[in-house]
């Protein structure tokens, strides 16, 4: 079951704030340990008292990375930030996870993605692209460490373009080439 206080995310945000879909993944270290203090970092980047959903913690095996199996989960919230504040915010957070970069696709401490940014109802909200961003994240829809945990916590939903969350993860499952399991903790 997602891990959330109550069931409405992918319902309407909070006046003034955005809900948001944030992607986690961690391979180095401790990923149990990073992961859930990430977590606690991002609810402090959420609008107090509103829904912060967490998805379950899956494993999965690196894609176009390298090093051990990865820890990931998804989370919504509501935020006032913008979405370069968002994506600052979540970079910092990356840095105090002691995150490293010395080659692409480096194996890293704690990996923190800006999945959408907006999103109402079924709508998965801005669709743009910039040298920093881009929204929806370019791989969200086909990546099944993403889609499982997103279906958990954002089940109606659908990304601009590529169709329903449950369609797009109805279809990484078919494909069964990412290998993925979901854990108990
Ligand atoms: P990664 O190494 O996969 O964490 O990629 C980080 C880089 O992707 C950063 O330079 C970001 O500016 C860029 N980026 C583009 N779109 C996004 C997004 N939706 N979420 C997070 N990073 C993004």
């Amino acid at each position: 079951m997602a891990r959330s206080e109550k069931t409405s995310s992918g319902s309407e945000a909070a006046p003034g704030s955005a809900r948001v879909v944030v992607g986690l993944g961690a391979n180095l270290g401790d990923p149990r340990a990073t992961l859930a203090a990430a977590v606690e970092a991002l609810r402090a980047l959420a609008v107090p008292g509103t829904d912060f959903a967490l998805s379950s913690f899956w494993r999965s095996a690196p894609v176009e990375a390298a090093g051990p199996d990865f820890r990931n989960a998804v989370a919504a919230f509501d935020t006032v930030l913008a979405p370069h504040a968002l994506l600052d915010a979540l970079q910092a957070i990356e840095q105090r996870f002691g995150r490293e970069r010395p080659y692409r696709n480096a194996p890293r401490t704690l990996d923190l993605d800006v999945l959408l940014y907006g999103v109402r109802g079924s709508d998965g909200g801005l669709v743009r692209a910039d040298d920093r961003l881009v929204l929806p994240h370019p791989r969200a829809h086909v990546r099944a460490f993403v889609l499982e945990p997103l279906a958990q916590v954002w089940p109606a939903g659908s990304l601009p373009g590529r169709g329903s969350v449950i369609a797009l993860r109805d279809a990484v499952r078919a494909a069964g080439e990412q290998r993925l399991e979901r854990l108990e903790d």
